[in-house]
């Protein structure tokens, strides 16, 4: 018969309860410490892509997590003008929900209950070691055949197991609050957007939560010792973004101020023990993946130690695990990161810049590789698009016929998938609104080629004489 394993887990956050329930529903015997006096979140709200919605459906806490929660249909930056910079409309088969932080951390609970885990409060882990054991402040230890951090960015289990290879904090930081919603709040034309509003080094973020509440995110550098108040200087914010005076005139004392971490890890593991979610791979929250990278990584390390049922394996299933998943979650810290970087811009180059990036799809590709990821664990679930009826567009035919072109040596293109675009053969974003991408290609040398104008190709981005058969 299999052995129950057993796994302790440090920290009761999201990713803490992704993991903890991730293991339990595959037969682990799981106990998860939180430090706090009871599971709570700051009370904002948060966005989930794609990626982390799937892992929550492969949880069983969709339903939960996201009941009444809006989606946000459109992504828009605008200058200090209210100029719009950028507009991304999500497309149509993809899902981003806001959600309220306390209603998806009780959506994981609730998960990790029915699957039988043990949570236990006031318990602050202070060290652990490649064992498998965590000490707790009080002086215990209680070891299990595995021991997860997730204990956030001030990870005692990373400190202690001496993982740490890079902690930075930005400058700049955000205050987060949920205020109550009205009708009128929104234009007709802004209602489930993302909006978020640049004016000098400050941004100011509403998105809609649900039918009564919106979210905002005021962030500014920590030297803006008015804009960084929790006791929340809505004259300042008001002069800053007059057009949301309305809204800053609601915040009440719920406010909560922290500065961005970006955490790098020497390794994920050592022997028994690892550490996920903010505790390995904190980010600025400028991409909205650090909490859906926190579940993905749980439900992943729980799907690389299913099929262990001797403790003597687990080292190496760790390894395999962090070579499975840190690219794809490094590739989006990365690009948080960079995103990051324009904040310190005067507005009209971050207007250009940021104008400039987000019209290139290859920038797009990088921003969005994370949502669009298949979190592992998640490969059996069919598309949420299939599921909920909608139909893949048909690509307009461009060009009843190939589009000859000169292609160069090395150089990275993006064929036009839709047929939308005014640049054939090549994209100009106008799939933006459809199911499709671009497909990126490139060519070793120089030379011509026949690049598909009909789009039914089925040798894509080259013609196959389809055209002729349609
Ligand atoms: C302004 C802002 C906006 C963001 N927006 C988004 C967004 O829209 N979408 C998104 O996906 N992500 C977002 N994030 C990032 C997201 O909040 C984090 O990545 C996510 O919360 C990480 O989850 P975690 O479980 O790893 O850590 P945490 O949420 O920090 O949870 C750690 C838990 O461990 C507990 N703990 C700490 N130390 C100990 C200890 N020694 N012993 C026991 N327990 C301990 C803590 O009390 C806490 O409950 C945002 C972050 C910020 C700052």
């Amino acid at each position: 018969m299999k052995k129950k394993m057993s796994a302790i887990v440090a920290g009761g956050g999201i990713g803490g309860l992704a993991t903890g329930a991730a293991l339990a529903q595959r037969g682990w015997n799981v106990t998860i410490y939180e430090r706090q006096a009871e599971l709570r979140t700051a009370g904002a709200g948060i966005w989930v892509w794609e990626n982390g919605l799937r892992v929550l459906e492969a949880l069983g806490a969709y339903d939960d997590a996201v009941r009444g929660a809006d989606r946000v249909l459109f992504s828009e930056i605008r200058d200090n003008n209210g100029r719009v910079i950028d507009a991304v409309q999500i497309p149509r088969h993809k899902r981003v929900i806001n959600t309220k932080r306390s209603q998806l951390l009780m959506a994981l609970r609730d998960a990790c209950l029915r699957a039988g885990v043990t949570i236990v409060t006031r318990a602050e882990i202070v060290g652990a070691t490649p064992r498998g054991e965590f000490q707790f402040a009080g002086g215990q230890t209680v070891r299990a055949d595995l021991a997860v951090g997730v204990d956030g960015i001030w990870s005692r289990v990373r400190q202690s197991l001496n993982l740490e290879l890079l902690h930075d904090q930005t400058l700049e930081g955000a205050l987060r609050t949920i205020v109550q919603g009205k009708p009128g709040d929104f234009s007709a034309a802004d209602e489930n957007k993302g909006i978020e509003n640049w004016n000098g080094q400050r941004r100011f973020l509403t998105t809609s939560i649900n039918r009564d509440e919106i979210y905002l995110a005021l962030t500014c550098p920590s030297t803006d010792q008015a804009g960084s108040n929790t006791d929340v200087d809505k004259g300042t914010w008001s002069a800053s973004f007059p057009m949301w005076k309305h809204l800053i005139d609601r915040i009440g004392s719920d406010v909560t101020w922290g500065v961005y971490s970006t955490i790098k890890a020497k390794t994920w593991s050592v022997g028994h023990a690892a550490i996920l979610g903010d505790a390995a791979h904190a980010q600025p929250p400028n991409l909205g993946q650090g909490g859906g990278t926190a579940m993905q990584n749980g439900l992943a390390i729980a799907v690389a130690l299913e099929d262990v049922d001797d403790g003597r394996d687990i080292p190496l299933a760790l390894e395999q695990w962090e070579r499975r998943e840190r690219p794809v979650i490094e590739h989006c810290q990365k690009w948080s990161q960079l995103y990051g970087e324009v904040a310190f811009m005067p507005d009209d180059v971050r207007a250009m810049a940021m104008r400039a990036a987000v019209n290139n799809p290859w920038v797009a590709e990088q921003v969005f590789r994370a949502a669009n990821h298949i979190p592992t664990g998640t490969e059996h679930i069919s598309s949420w698009a299939e599921r909920a009826g909608i139909i893949m567009d048909e690509p307009v035919v461009a060009q009843n016929g190939p589009f000859k072109v000169k292609l160069e040596s090395g150089r990275r293109y993006y064929w036009c998938a839709c047929g939308r675009s005014k640049a054939q053969p090549f994209c100009d974003g106008s799939h933006n609104a459809t199911t499709f991408i671009p497909i990126a290609f490139s060519s070793a040398e120089a030379k011509e080629a026949y690049l598909c104008g009909c789009k039914n190709s089925s040798n894509k981005p080259f013609c196959d004489g389809t055209h002729a058969k349609l």
